[in-house]
C-alpha cells in the first residue's frame, strides 16, 4: 500500500500561481469546471442559480491552490531514499491524523474500503509506504478548514468527471476546448481512428500486442537486437574502466549490476503461444456495443481491481512492463530490466536489412540510453536485483552528485524563446540528460 500525494487538475504545481504565463490557464480551467457542472445539472433539468454555480466552483479551485502549494516540488522529490517511508497503518493513524467535518479521519477504514472491491482486508499491522509524509503534515490544515465538506465532495467529483469528459458527447466534449487553446495553443483533437487505437491499445495491450506482432514484426530481427544490446553493455562496462572519478570498489558493483540487466526484446512469446492465457487475462471483461461510456467505466474498474489484486500476489520480475506495440523503450529500476517493444524495433530506429551506422544510431543510442538509466540520478540507488539498497562508496557517490551538477547547470540553462523565455528544469531532467549522453556515447562506440 502506497501514499502519497496527488496529481493535478492543471498540469503541474506552478499552474496555480495563476500569474504571468499561467494566467490563462488557471481562468480557462475555472471557467472548464463552470460549464460541465452547468451541463450536468441542465441534463438533469436541476435548476440552478449561475451565480451560486460559480461560486462553488471558484471554492473548488481554490480548494486546489492550496492542496498544490501543499505538495512538494518535483525538483525536491528525486531521492528516492527519502521518498520511501515504511511504516504500518497503525503507525500511520497515529502520525498522521487527518480530521475531516470534525471527525477524526479512519484510515484503515478508507483503506478497506477500497480493498473490499477485491476482497482483501488490511488490519493495523499491514505495512504502508508514505512517500511524502511532509505532504500530508500539511494537508491536515487543509482539510480541516473546508468544512463543511461539500467543497472537498465538489472537488473530488470534479476531478472524476474530468478525466471522463472526453468520453463524452460532443457538448462536454467543446467544455474543454478554450481550456485546451490555454494550455496546448490548440483545440484540434487527434483523429478518431488514432484515438481509439491509442485507447484500445492501453487497455487491451495483450490483445492489441498480438495483432501487431503477427503483422508488424519479423521473428528473425529479435537476434540482431540481441547481439547490438551485447555489444552496448560491453562498451558500457568498458567505459566504467576509464571513469577517473569512480573508485574501484563501486566499479566492480557497477559491472555486476550492469551484467545482471535483463533484456526484454519485440513481446513475450505467450501472447502468441499462450491462447488460454490470453483469454483469461480479458475473461472478466463484457463489452457491449451500443454502451460506449459504460465500456469506459469497465475498463476503469478492471484496471484498477488488477492493481488492487496485486497486494496479496507475488512480485513477478519476469513480467513485462510494456505492451508489445508502444513506440518507446524503457529502463525499470526495481526490476532492473530494459524493454524493447516491437513498436520501436522499426524504421527509422531499426531494421534487420538497414545497415548497421543507422541501426547503432537508431536503436543503438536508446539501448545505451535505457542501460545508462541504471546508473542515473534515481537508477543508481537500486541494486542488480533492483532493490533500493545504496552500493556506492561515500567518495564515489559524492564525486556522482558533484559532476551531476555541471549537467544540472548545462540544462538548465537552455531556454525556449517561444515559451516566454522560460528555462528548462536541469533537476527534473537530469536523469534523461545522463542517459542521453551515455546512449549516443556508447552507441558511437
Ligand atoms: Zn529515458
Amino acid at each position: 500500500v502506497q501514499i502519497d500525494q496527488p496529481g493535478l487538475g492543471l498540469p503541474s504545481r506552478d499552474y496555480y500561481e495563476c500569474t504571468g504565463a499561467y494566467k490563462e490557464a488557471c481562468s480557462a480551467y475555472l471557467e472548464f469546471m463552470i460549464s460541465v457542472a452547468k451541463l450536468i445539472l441542465q441534463e438533469r433539468n436541476s435548476s440552478f442559480i449561475e451565480s451560486e454555480i460559480s461560486e462553488q466552483m471558484r471554492r473548488v479551485m481554490e480548494l486546489e491552490k492550496e492542496i498544490a502549494n501543499a505538495t512538494t516540488k518535483s525538483e525536491d522529490r528525486n531521492d528516492p531514499l527519502l521518498l520511501y517511508n515504511k511504516m504500518t497503518l497503525a503507525q500511520l493513524q497515529k502520525n498522521f491524523s487527518l480530521e475531516i467535518n470534525h471527525k477524526a479521519f479512519n484510515w484503515s477504514q478508507f483503506i478497506n474500503a477500497i480493498m473490499s472491491s477485491v476482497q482483501i482486508t488490511v488490519d493495523s499491522s499491514e505495512h504502508v509506504v508514505v512517500y511524502d509524509p511532509e505532504y500530508l503534515t500539511r494537508l491536515k490544515p487543509i482539510l480541516s478548514k473546508y468544512t463543511p465538506s461539500r467543497d472537498l465532495q465538489n472537488y473530488l467529483s470534479w476531478r472524476f468527471v474530468m478525466d471522463l469528459v472526453n468520453s463524452l458527447s460532443r457538448a462536454y466534449k467543446d467544455t474543454r476546448n478554450a481550456f485546451r487553446k490555454a494550455l496546448y495553443g490548440t483545440t484540434s483533437e487527434a483523429a478518431v481512428w488514432r484515438r481509439c487505437a491509442n485507447y484500445v491499445n492501453g487497455n487491451m495491450e495483450s490483445a492489441v500486442g498480438r495483432l501487431y506482432v503477427q503483422q508488424a514484426f519479423p521473428g528473425d530481427s529479435k537476434h540482431v537486437v540481441k547481439e547490438m544490446i551485447a555489444d552496448i553493455r560491453d562498451v558500457f562496462i568498458k567505459t566504467l574502466d576509464e571513469l577517473t572519478w569512480m573508485d574501484a570498489e563501486t566499479k566492480q558493483k557497477a559491472e555486476q549490476k550492469a551484467k545482471a540487466i535483463r533484456e526484454r526484446i519485440g513481446y513475450p512469446d505467450e501472447i502468441l503461444s499462450d491462447d488460454n492465457k490470453l483469454n483469461s487475462e480479458y475473461q472478466e471483461l463484457n463489452y457491449k456495443e451500443e454502451e460506449y461510456f459504460e465500456n469506459i467505466i469497465q475498463n476503469l474498474v478492471f484496471t484498477q481491481k488488477k492493481r488492487l489484486k496485486k497486494l496479496r500476489e507475488k512480485v513477478d520480475k519476469e513480467e513485462w512492463i510494456s505492451g508489445a506495440a508502444v513506440v518507446n523503450a524503457f529502463y525499470s529500476a526495481s526490476r532492473n530490466q530494459i524493454v524493447f517493444p516491437a513498436g520501436i524495433l522499426q524504421p527509422p530506429f531499426f531494421s534487420a536489412s538497414q545497415p548497421k551506422s543507422l541501426n547503432y544510431g537508431g536503436i543503438g543510442m536508446v539501448i545505451g540510453h535505457e542501460i545508462t538509466h541504471g546508473f542515473d540520478d534515481n537508477g543508481r540507488n537500486f541494486n542488480e536485483n533492483g532493490d533500493l539498497v545504496d552500493w556506492w562508496t561515500e567518495e564515489s557517490a559524492g564525486n556522482f552528485k558533484d559532476l551531476s551538477q555541471c549537467m544540472v547547470d548545462q540544462y538548465g540553462n537552455f531556454s525556449w524563446d517561444l515559451a516566454g523565455g522560460q528555462h528548462l528544469s536541469g533537476i527534473n531532467t537530469l536523469g534523461e540528460n545522463i542517459a542521453d549522453n551515455g546512449g549516443v556515447r556508447q552507441a558511437y562506440k
